[in-house]
């Protein structure tokens, strides 16, 4: 089989042709390695981790030549954002704090994959401990989006080559662009506030961040303990629902996890739609929101109308709050959080030794980026005695209200709701770095941080791409635990939009020679 067809297969079938013998975990194993060569340039990996997924691949081969494959993820490479600890591997968070950490131990889900003899290729890029929205804040650069030298993308603004690159979302931007370049077939990334779901909508992948407490946090360095769940981007739903079905259940190690979670039998080949409610949230339509973006709105929603599906107006009143709430509440969990990052136990440590306060505070200067320290300030502020009530209780009431409009919403009959994932297409990576960090993640985030608050299951899916020919994503939100069914909702639409595969350059016009080794070759390498 060629190289660009086998790497470019879902997990279902790459894992058929693994067991029928027509590809072998060690010739998938080169060939993503031989690939995360060549896109080397779009800064995916932090690092990658050759020789374990060397071994790793030899095991799974022996294993399935003797025809006793561990379960449907052996032999299939895999790769996991920098903020999941790996045994004996460097995990940085994309920061000089922990630029040389490396973890006693594995996170669950990545203990969980290797248990199902998954292979691991690296670790991803990702903004500086998962704050941000574009991949662009972490300390070893930011990734480019591999649909920067895909054929269909025009660079409308006329920018010089070399910075007309777009970002790849985030903060799990190294994930997202790990799998749409078709290093991997599978990536772990962690949604605090969107991190899975926009990077997947801007880098086309699908991107599911489960219900909190269905996956284990035991191992995600946390950023906002109340909020953080690992998420699961792939190429196809289908692939999502296996990777949920190997990483959900009760932890001892995570007491937030659930005791007995829902069973998760296989996706319903053609889901019949004709009794599902969908909800579109009015205050979805949101200043900013493309008019390509409104566009697949409608036109999914339309077509769930056109199978017999009812599409109704809701409202969630208090959502339009959300951003404001939610940088409360990860402020003042992350001054608490970052607390453990004092140049004393683990991490970078600063060599002024004049006084231990002097120490801790070049440590912690030097170790952390202005986002980081931004936001530690901020949220000690918050916490401080006289604004406690004022600003970290209030939040925790407004965000109370928010779980409680969406409550109601699905109490009222709505199964699922039906909104974007994104404002639009993937920015300019120049265009992008003229905000401030807080202005765009109050932007970027509008859709997807209210589900983080209610703890609610929600999906990001490719549905078509933009006038520059960038991908664009809708999201599904449905009830708590009720994954299974939102996924079953997604393969609906995926089934049915017809969304492209990425297909690279053919020419070699200057600039991209220059920057994307990956986009010298019509057919994938
Ligand atoms: N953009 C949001 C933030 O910066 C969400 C990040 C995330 O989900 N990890 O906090």
């Amino acid at each position: 089989m060629k190289n660009g067809k086998m790497l470019s297969l879902s997990i279902k079938e790459i894992s058929l042709a693994l067991r029928e013998g027509r590809i072998s975990p060690m010739e998938l194993c080169l060939k993503c390695l031989n690939r995360i060569k060549k896109t080397q340039s779009l800064n995916a990996y932090i690092t990658v981790t050759e020789e374990l997924a060397l071994k790793q691949a030899q095991e799974a081969e022996d294993r399935l030549l003797k025809g006793a494959p561990k379960g449907p993820l052996d032999g299939i490479p895999f790769a996991v954002k920098d903020n999941f600890c790996t045994e004996k591997i460097k995990t940085t968070c994309a920061s000089i704090m922990l630029k040389d950490y490396i973890p006693p131990y594995n996170a669950t889900v990545v203990q969980k994959l290797f248990n199902q003899g998954a292979v691991l290729m690296g670790k991803t890029n990702m903004d500086e401990f998962a704050m941000g929205a574009g991949s662009t804040d972490g300390a070893f650069g930011p990734v480019r989006n591999p649909w920067s030298y895909s054929a269909p993308y025009k660079d409308l603004t006329g920018a010089e080559p070399e910075s007309d690159w777009v970002i790849s979302g985030g903060s799990s931007g190294g994930s997202a662009a790990a799998v749409a370049s078709l290093t991997t077939f599978l990536a772990l990334g962690s949604d605090t506030g969107g991190s899975t779901r926009n990077p997947g909508a801007l880098c086309g992948v699908v991107a599911l961040k489960p219900t909190y407490g269905l996956v284990s946090r035991h191992g995600l360095i946390p950023l906002v303990n109340s909020m953080d769940v690992p998420g699961i981007m792939t190429r196809s739903v289908h692939d999502a629902a296996t990777v949920l079905g190997v990483l959900q259940g009760h932890d001892v190690r995570d007491s937030t996890t659930v005791p007995s979670p829902p069973s998760l039998e296989e996706l319903p080949e053609d889901l019949d739609v004709r009794n599902l409610r969908v909800g579109i949230p009015k205050e979805y339509h949101a200043l900013g929101l493309s008019a390509k973006t409104l566009d697949q709105w409608v036109r999914v929603a339309d077509m769930f109308e056109r199978a017999g599906a009812r599409v109704e107006q809701v409202s969630l009143p208090h959502t339009q709050h959300s951003i404001v709430c939610y940088h409360v509440l990860c402020h003042a969990e992350v001054a608490s959080n970052m607390a453990r990052f004092d140049g004393l136990e683990y991490g970078h440590r600063s060599s002024v030794n004049s006084s231990t306060e002097a120490m801790y505070a070049t440590t912690r200067h030097k170790g952390f980026n202005s986002v980081v320290r931004g936001r530690i300030l901020s949220g000690n502020y918050f916490l401080l005695k006289q604004n406690y009530e004022h600003y970290f209780v209030k939040a925790q009431q407004v965000r109370r209200l928010i779980v409680e409009d969406f409550k109601s919403v699905f109490r009222s009959g709505i199964d699922v709701l039906l909104t974007p994932t994104t404002l639009g297409d993937a920015a300019h990576h120049a265009e992008f770095m003229q905000e401030d960090n807080r202005t765009r993640s109050a932007q970027e985030d509008i859709f997807t941080q209210s589900v983080n608050m209610a703890g609610l299951p929600a999906v990001s899916v490719p549905t078509a791409l933009s006038d520059r020919g960038l991908p664009i994503g809708l999201q599904l939100i449905g009830p708590a635990l009720q994954d299974r069914k939102l996924l079953a909702v997604a393969q609906w639409i995926e089934q049915r939009v017809g969304f492209p595969s990425i297909s690279y350059h053919s020419n070699t016009d200057k600039g991209r020679e220059g920057t994307g080794v990956i986009g010298k070759k019509t057919s994938i390498p």
